[in-house]
């Protein structure tokens, strides 16, 4: 298995498809980052760690792989939500993630309700899972200490 799988990028700017406005903003990688998700990532959300260079703290997230429309899906897409509310953008940081499990498929929904209350749960859901001594055993991984 893949997973637990360990990726570190910059946080680019998205498509700007107005994560921010549902109250679920995602942090961007980089294609280079992205393009060495092996490919049996299927597309869907799912759970772990987040670490991002101007913070201390290891934070828990959830993360949507899906396609990208830019490049006609044929390159996938890895957005992070952080389970904190930030006080300001944090574009051009560092971040570092270990994804731990997959939670269900699929990114998108037909109504803006539908997918509210979806991210919603699946906040929810992955607070759980992470809250589990197996996760746990990860959120002081030497990955996240390591200075690059
Ligand atoms: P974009 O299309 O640029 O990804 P978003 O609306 O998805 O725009 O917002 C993502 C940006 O919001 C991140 O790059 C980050 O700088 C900021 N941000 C603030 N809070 C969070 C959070 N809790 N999780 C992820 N990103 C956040
Ligand atoms: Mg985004």
């Amino acid at each position: 298995s893949d997973i637990p799988y360990f990726a570190e990028g910059e946080v680019v700017s998205g498509f700007g498809r107005g994560s921010k406005e549902l109250g679920i903003p995602t942090a961007n990688f980089p294609e280079s980052v992205i393009r060495q998700l092996p490919s049996s990532f299927e597309c869907g959300v799912y759970y772990g760690w987040a670490k991002l260079s101007s913070y201390p703290q290891v934070f828990k997230m959830t993360m949507c792989v899906g396609w990208n429309p830019y490049y006609h899906n044929t390159v996938k897409t890895m957005e992070t939500h952080i389970i904190h509310k930030f006080d300001s953008d944090f574009y051009g940081d560092i971040m570092k993630i270990i994804v731990l499990g997959f939670m269900r498929p699929m990114c998108d929904y037909p109504s803006l309700d539908a997918l509210k209350k979806a991210i919603h749960n699946d906040i929810d859901v992955a607070s759980k899972h992470l809250d589990t001594e197996e996760s746990l055993q990860f959120k002081d991984d030497p990955f996240f200490m390591l200075v690059h």
